[in-house]
């Protein structure tokens, strides 16, 4: 039985990387995508050279084509420091691609654990997975902060643009040695924005949707915006952070927890209960719920690829960048409605915890289980691990072709052999 291919009508946006995600990234394409679909991709090189070719415009240009396409899968880039800017010859020292992205889909990311049943997790009752999903803008990224020295008065003052009138409130009275200042700010589009993508994704993966914040202040903003948006009664229940938590722990459903700024500590937290890095995906979503950026949420496995270079075998995870483009994939599968990628997808991501719980893993799992008792016969290599899902996938579809067809014989009073090779791939 040849397996027809299926066809994504719209295209979608290809965004490559850097290091051993691309190498992977690459098979995930040969092995995993194009022997099943047949895709029009807008590629865009965000390879590290490439940046630097163009100027970083590449980056530029790929997150408006996700605009004009609504579906970006992302391998992961480098985002150069000093030794970057020595290692690639840089002409300077390019903002984090992932930054520059956001911004121009002005987009909430989203990050969401895959779980294998036989991978042990911090806490044993997550059986299901908790989504995060984290404002980024303002507050802390964008702080003033200062040393104040000596006694003295510390003010806010706001002054509205074309007027001379200002707005002054006394923050402290430093009347001692000084101390330290901080001031923080945040906009209400930005606020709005982070909680019309938050509504968007709980309606599409119809989960529970949480919130924790001490700012009542910023759930105000959030909550007004909701209401203008989505016409609907949303009830802000106020500040449950310290039950939210708890209830956090205790869960064994699935949920989403959207965080404020400084409470990253949940987010990091989250992601090692999980386990291991290389089982955490991360969508970027635009407060339209339209456009979506899906990607891996860790980084380009540097130190992996060293060995790579140097022609040692590595055993990198690649579950959280072929998650990228399952998650994107069934978003255009969803914007199309286009049932056959949609039910590919979910054969794609139950083959790739299939070939886990079936034992077939790389070693940043093997390790979870078999802790430093590992060795060799507990894990497979990158490309083989690829290969591993490759054949799971290729037995789903079989198998499922096989059961569709099963049904559609008996349903039909079992007409034997001739009707069964009639019933198309
Ligand atoms: P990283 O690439 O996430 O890797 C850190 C460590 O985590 C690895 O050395 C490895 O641990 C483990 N790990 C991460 N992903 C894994 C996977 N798929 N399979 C197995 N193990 C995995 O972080 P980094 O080394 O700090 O950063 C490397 C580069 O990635 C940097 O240039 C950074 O700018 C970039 N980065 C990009 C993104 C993005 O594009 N979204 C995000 C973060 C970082 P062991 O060494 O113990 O095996
Ligand atoms: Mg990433």
């Amino acid at each position: 039985m040849a397996f027809e291919k299926i066809k994504v009508a719209s295209p979608i946006v290809e965004m490559d990387g850097d290091e051993m995600t691309r190498i992977f990234w690459q098979s995930i394409k040969e092995k995993l995508i194009f022997p099943f679909l047949e895709l029009d991709i807008k590629y865009f090189d965000l390879g590290l050279p490439h940046r630097d070719a163009t100027d970083d415009k590449v980056t530029v240009e790929s997150a408006e084509a996700a605009l004009k396409y609504n579906v970006a899968i992302k391998c992961a880039t480098i985002t150069p420091d000093e030794a970057r800017v020595k290692e690639f010859n840089l002409k300077q020292m390019w903002k984090s691609p992932n930054g520059t992205i956001r911004n121009i889909l002005n987009g909430t990311v989203f990050r969401e654990p895959i779980i294998c049943k036989n991978i042990p997790r911090l806490v044993p009752g997550w059986t299901k997975p908790i989504c995060i999903g984290r404002h980024a803008f303002g507050d802390q990224y964008r702080a003033t902060d200062a040393v104040i020295k000596g006694p003295g008065k510390l003010k806010l003052v706001f002054v509205p643009e074309g007027q001379d009138e200002k707005t002054e409130l006394e923050v402290y009275n430093f009347t001692g040695a000084g101390g330290v200042a901080l001031s923080m700010y945040n906009t209400d589009e930005s606020i709005r924005a982070f909680g019309d993508a938050s509504m968007n994704t709980a309606y599409q993966k119809k989960w529970p949707l949480y919130l924790s914040t001490k700012k009542i202040l910023f759930l105000r903003s959030m909550m007004e915006g909701l209401k203008t948006s989505f016409k609907k009664s949303t009830r802000p229940t106020g500040n449950q952070s310290l039950r939210l938590q708890e209830y956090g722990m205790n869960t064994d459903s699935s949920m989403i927890w959207l965080l404020m700024l400084l409470r990253v500590k949940e987010s990091d937290f989250l992601a090692q209960g999980f386990g291991s890095l290389g089982l955490m995906t991360s969508v970027l979503v635009c407060p339209d719920g339209k456009t979506i950026e899906a990607e891996a949420a860790h980084g380009t496995v540097t130190r992996h690829y060293r060995v790579h270079q140097k022609g040692g075998e590595t055993s990198t995870n690649s579950i959280a960048s072929i998650f990228a483009w399952s998650r994107g994939l069934a978003h255009r599968a969803k914007l199309d409605d286009n049932a056959k990628l949609l039910d590919f997808t979910e054969k794609l991501e139950a083959a790739c915890v299939g070939a886990v719980e079936s034992g077939k893993m790389t070693k940043d799992l093997a390790l979870l289980i078999h802790g430093s008792k590992v060795s060799r016969e507990h894990y497979l290599n990158t490309e083989e691990f690829i290969d591993a899902v490759a054949e799971e996938l290729k037995s789903q579809t079989f198998y499922l072709g096989m059961s569709d067809l099963a049904g559609k014989v008996s349903s039909e009073g079992n007409k034997g052999e001739e009707k069964m090779v009639d019933v198309d791939e």
